[in-house]
């Protein structure tokens, strides 16, 4: 399959953050602490930042929080976190973003439902946060969400559809009211005074089939860089799933300038979850490269042990752990690929084919393990230390390969901003 180019869209600029093709789908994320607690809220944005999320967007719900916003955004800057933050509001934006002018000034984007802005005085609302925007020159999200749609607009399509002598579908309608609302909310923008490539759209649903549908109608309709999402994925494997599959089908048709991968985490879990998917995402469509692949084989009859499931999983945190460091002094290196495999049926093959591979001894096989470098056999590792002489040998490679200024890291570095 050859995936389609990226269709050519405004590009909007967020806090720095470039969206928008030609440039790489961006990786975002959402706190889920309370943002009137500017410390903890701080922690997690920095540690959504540091696992690589681009922007982080908050919850901005009430007065608490829109004053704690600014606060927020200091403790990050002196933490050395420079990602930028979006506002989220619902209901009360315009209020709070008017009696909180350091709030306004600190966000790198605000964040609009225009379900969620009022019914009598929906526009007006919608136009203050504009106003806001365009005093402060921010760029907005005007996100729709199938679970918070505006109900007039939906009535009035239902109505009117109800009426037709071969009334439609009514989920094609639904469909259709999603994306009327974002598009008149962006004329709105517009009409009150916002630039074009200060919009980012956004009309995310919660099946896999009705997001794909929904946002291929949107792409033919606008030229806004466009923000995917499977609202509400929902927990565990489940929702990994059914967003890798949406968001996939989408970018390999070249849709999609931002991602976010909404999961709902476990109790007290690690909300950096959802960025590690979102890049795994983009790293098997081979749009973009975080970190350095392990290939490893699923293990099977020949491998009665544990030990190899734990070395690729070993090697694979040792890889995550040691990313931080070598994004900054090894520029390239998450291009790499380390094979791990099981046994000799494929592992010397595999090995070839990566960067640097082991194959490790199967059941009733000899215990040594040959090590493969750039496809050919380099050293045979035997006894107890296996994994941390490979673990030296793979240091070794990327210090060797990986240099900050060489031709191959300048290469590579090009191909995968
Ligand atoms: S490489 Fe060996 S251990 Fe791994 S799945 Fe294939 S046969 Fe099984």
């Amino acid at each position: 399959m050859t995936f389609r180019e990226r269709r050519a869209t405004v590009v909007a600029t967020v806090g720095g953050v470039q969206v928008g093709a030609p440039h790489p789908v961006v990786v975002q994320s959402m706190t889920n602490t309370d943002t009137a607690d500017a410390a903890g809220t701080a922690a997690q944005v920095a540690a959504l930042a540091r696992a690589g999320s681009q922007i982080v967007r908050v919850t901005v719900n009430n007065d608490e929080a829109a004053h704690a916003v600014p606060e927020l955004v200091t403790r990050l800057h002196d933490m050395g976190v420079n990602v930028p933050i979006v506002g989220d509001f619902h209901y009360n934006g315009h209020l709070l973003l008017t009696k909180y002018p350091a709030c306004a000034t600190a966000l790198a984007k605000y964040r609009i439902n225009p379900g969620n802005v009022g019914s009598k005085r929906r526009d007006e609302n919608f136009r203050s946060i504009v106003q806001v925007a365009v005093a402060n020159d921010k760029p907005v999200r005007i996100g729709v969400n199938w679970g918070s749609l505006d109900q007039d607009l939906l009535t009035t399509m239902m109505d009117a559809n109800a009426a037709l002598t071969e009334p439609r579908d009514a989920r094609d309608v639904y469909i259709d009211a999603m994306l009327e609302s974002a598009l008149r909310s962006a004329a709105l923008a517009e009409e009150t005074g916002l630039r074009h490539d200060q919009i980012i759209i956004s009309a995310k649903v919660s099946q896999v089939q009705d997001l794909v549908e929904t946002y291929r109608r949107l792409a033919a309709r606008c030229d806004y860089p466009l923000h995917l999402g499977l609202t509400e994925a929902g927990l565990g494997s489940k929702g990994i799933i059914a967003s890798t599959a949406g968001l996939s089908i989408l970018l390999a048709e070249g849709i999609g300038d931002t991602i976010r991968v909404s999961l709902t985490p476990k109790p007290n879990g690690d909300r950096t979850e959802e960025v590690q998917v979102a890049q795994q995402i983009l790293q098997s469509l081979g749009l973009r490269s975080f970190t350095p692949q392990v290939t490893a084989c699923p293990g099977c009859g020949r491998t009665t042990s544990t030990f190899f499931q734990h070395m690729a999983e070993d090697i694979q945190a040792y890889l995550r752990e040691r990313m931080p460091l070598w994004r900054e002094s090894r520029p390239g290196v998450e291009e790499m690929n380390v094979a791990v495999m099981g046994c000799v049926v494929n592992g010397p093959g595999e090995s070839k084919h990566a960067n640097i591979g082991i194959s490790l001894p199967g059941t009733f096989e000899e215990p040594k393990a040959p090590v493969y470098i750039d496809g050919k056999l380099a050293v045979t590792l035997k006894g107890e230390r296996i994994v941390e002489e490979f673990l030296v040998i793979l240091e070794d490679y990327v210090a060797s390969h990986y240099v900050a200024g060489s031709d191959r890291a300048n290469t590579e570095v090009q191909g995968t901003t």
